[in-house]
């Protein structure tokens, strides 16, 4: 616990479990069923949070928890987190418009699919119940085609609805922008159309792959590099407007995911090829000269992915002063890179300028100029929090208090 507050884990960033102390009896099963490394602990016979901001919503220890002694929870009394509301059904304060994934607050692919899925299914119970679509009107919009989208507009086809799918990528989301032959963990899921999907490890191709595959034999197509930019209530539909034209739909999911569009720096030079904003093959380096911006878990791992590239000189720039809220592996990945002269970490420096040859940076007061061959940048992303709001859909601060 005292690592984790050296290394600033220790406070929960949005989902984790509340372990209540009173009815906990100290099995363990929490700490042993958790997928990820070190969240929870024992200490005094009872289950405590260590690194709770790495805490990504498995779930596991509630479910694995003998006395039902823990719930999921969204922030804390102190720190609030920004969520949409959502009804048990996924449908936000709009009626007919619906949230499903990782936008609604639960990351893991799973989740996602599984929200989806559920989405349609209370859709297409309304639709049934309400009678059907007026012509030229979609029983339902599904935005996004990554897990959740996928889950949604399978189990559309499953229920025989009337429906669009548009996406600002291609098929598959945050999966597409995985680094190439990374290793997915997921448990096993329910995919429309296909049955139970056992996958417990698979890499990132596989997952794709399957997902075309599904969608190519239920003759499923969507609309990709589409995105949704505005809708409007119309009564009975909702108008829904895109980068690609209009249309009128029932019932919209909103499966877009938080990760939106990745920030830009707003520098000049970044419109260059050479600047990426994912790392999707770091094989493709060999004696590059590359800089990472960034301080979280995404700069990291890139950094040190490029670092194993042979004659690679990787230089990592962060704007803050120390890296808070990295995974413990991470850490130590990185000192090994940077013991072992494959890293280069430079604190409290901002990139000013990218140019063909070289980037420039302030470090502190100065100005410093370094070799640069590929920039990759991870500053987070524009959050779709505005378009939200922009639409009606309501948000309300969490603080510490389960969904539904
Ligand atoms: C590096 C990394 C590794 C991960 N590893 C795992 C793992 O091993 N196991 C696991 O379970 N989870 C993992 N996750 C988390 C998992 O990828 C996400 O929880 C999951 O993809 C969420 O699915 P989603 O459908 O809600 O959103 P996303 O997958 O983010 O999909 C959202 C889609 O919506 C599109 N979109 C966005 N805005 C619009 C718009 N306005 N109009 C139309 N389309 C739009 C996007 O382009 C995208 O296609 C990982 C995440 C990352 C970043």
């Amino acid at each position: 616990m005292a690592k984790a507050r050296e290394y600033g884990t220790h406070e929960p960033v949005s989902i984790h479990p509340y372990i209540d102390p009173v009815l906990c009896i100290g099995s363990g099963a929490c700490v042993k069923s958790c997928p990820e490394k070190d969240i929870i602990g024992l200490s005094g016979g009872k289950g405590k949070l260590i690194n709770a901001s790495l805490c990504i919503g498995h779930g596991a220890c509630a479910s694995a928890c003998p006395v039902g002694a823990i719930t999921l929870v969204f922030g804390t009394a102190a720190r609030g987190v920004e969520l949409p509301y959502l009804t048990p059904h996924f449908e936000t304060n709009i009626k007919g418009v619906f949230i499903a994934g990782e936008l609604g607050g639960m990351g893991l692919i799973k989740n996602a699919v599984t929200q989806g899925r559920e989405a349609v299914d209370f859709i297409a119970r309304r639709i049934k119940e309400e009678g059907p679509s007026r012509e030229g009107v979609y029983d339902v919009l599904i935005a996004g085609a990554g897990p959740a989208g996928i889950g949604a507009s399978l189990n559309a086809r499953k229920h025989g609805l009337k429906s669009l799918t548009i996406s600002q990528n291609d098929l598959g989301g945050t999966v597409l922008h995985y680094p190439r032959h990374k290793i997915v963990m997921t448990s096993p899921v329910d995919l429309p159309m296909y049955g139970k999907v056992k996958l417990k490890e698979t890499t990132k191709e596989a997952l794709l792959g399957l997902w075309k595959e599904v969608f190519r034999k239920t003759g499923l197509e969507i609309n990709s590099n589409e995105k949704m930019i505005g809708l409007k209530n119309e009564g009975d539909w909702f108008r829904v407007t895109t980068t690609g034209g209009e249309y009128l739909a029932r019932c919209v999911v909103l499966a877009i995911g938080r990760r939106g569009t990745p920030r830009k720096l707003g520098i000049p030079g970044e419109e260059l090829p050479k600047v990426a904003y994912s790392l999707i093959d770091p094989e493709q380096h060999r004696g590059h000269a590359l800089l990472v911006v960034g301080g979280g878990d995404s700069a990291v791992e890139a950094a040190v992915a490029l670092s194993d590239g042979p004659g690679n000189r990787v230089t990592l720039s962060y704007r803050g002063d120390a890296l808070n809220r990295i995974k413990p592996a991470n850490r130590e990945r990185l000192e090994k890179a940077v013991s072992a002269g494959g890293v280069k970490v430079i604190f409290n420096s901002n990139l000013i300028e990218i140019r063909e040859k070289e980037a420039r940076m302030a470090v502190g007061e100065e100005a410093v100029t370094i070799p640069n061959d590929y920039v990759y940048i991870f500053a987070g992303g524009e959050l779709p929090g505005e378009f939200l709001k922009s639409i009606g859909v309501r948000i309300e601060k969490m603080f510490g208090t389960p969904r539904n």
